[in-house]
């Protein structure tokens, strides 16, 4: 019986090393860390995986090099945050790339939205007119953990179906992803318990599932519109409203400057705090978990403060 257990496990083991060896790791290209940090997860040393834009740029403006499209010539699969958070950047990668595996609809191709919980999807007629970066609801899904864990069984479904032989190595790194995840979700939900309901105000409309999974009410935008910097008369107006409604948080992306932020702190007593929406944003949120925990520490530092003065 032993010896029998002993061979199955040694032809598993042979199996496997035997996949990995005779096609390679599996070449992972995403475009945002987040997606990377996931796909990791999911796929562990039996694939590379490798980042177009860095948690510190502006997703939706990431300025194209050369070396990116050396990146996706050499992609087994292509991994994006999807609802045209790059459109402004990426088609003509993947075209340039001429690789056909991660073409728009290839089985490379992997647009990471399809099954997420997506918020603020416009009703009526969809323009860019106005230079609306969001014509397909809200990109920043990843910020709902819940997403998170439907991003990762995406990509251990397509992980699996390029490598079926390795579905036993990818299947349990899943499971104890999702796990660890609800583990922290509690615990995050913990923490956020006594500040549910506080008023928030953030540059772009990078939070939506964040403020929904963890009780924040966002108040207003210092954009006037996604993507549109602000205007002063924007800025009064939301300085108003913040004075009304008594908003004492603004939440700005590391990568948009701070002059009206600052201003806007000024005028209204706001606690103005940098916050990653993205691994990678700062050097402590070097994964998925890690993003959380530094986001979370961050807001809940900043209102304790508040409530003592
Ligand atoms: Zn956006």
């Amino acid at each position: 019986m032993t010896n029998k257990i002993c061979l199955a496990v040694f032809i598993a083991v042979f199996a496997s090393n035997f996949s990995v060896n005779a096609q390679g790791k599996l070449n992972v290209v995403t475009t945002t860390e987040d997606l990377a940090a996931i796909a990791r997860e999911v796929g562990g040393d039996h694939i590379t995986v490798d980042s177009i834009a860095k948690g510190y740029q502006d997703p939706h403006f990431v300025e194209a090099k050369p070396s990116f499209i050396l990146k996706l010539q050499k992609a087994d699969l292509l991994i994006l945050v999807g609802r045209e958070l790059e459109i402004g950047w990426l088609p003509p990668l993947i075209q340039q790339s001429r690789n056909s595996k991660v073409q728009v609809g290839a089985d490379g191709y992997l647009d990471a939205s399809l099954q997420a919980r997506i918020l603020e999807i416009p009703q009526g007629q969809i323009t860019r007119a106005e230079g609306d970066v969001h014509p397909l609801g809200n990109p920043h899904y990843w910020l709902d953990p819940e997403n998170g864990k439907i991003i990762a069984r995406e990509i251990f479904d397509r992980l699996s179906r390029f490598r079926p032989n390795e579905g036993a190595f990818f299947e349990p790194r899943l499971n104890d992803f999702l796990n660890r995840l609800s583990d922290a979700e509690k615990r995050w939900g913990a923490m956020m318990a006594p500040y549910k309901g506080t008023k928030v105000v953030t540059y772009h409309r990078s939070f939506p599932n964040f403020a929904e999974r963890f009780g924040l009410d966002v108040v207003g935008y210092v954009e006037p519109k996604p993507g549109i910097p602000p205007t002063p008369q924007h800025t009064l107006d939301l300085i108003n409203e913040m004075k009304k409604a008594n908003v004492k948080v603004v939440l700005v992306e590391p990568y948009f400057d701070l002059k009206t932020p600052n201003s806007i702190g000024r005028a209204t007593g706001a606690e103005v705090l940098v916050m990653p929406p993205s691994v990678g944003g700062v050097k402590e949120a070097s994964d998925y978990f890690k993003l959380f925990d530094y986001d979370l520490n961050l807001l809940i530092n900043a209102i304790k403060k508040i409530r003592e003065n």
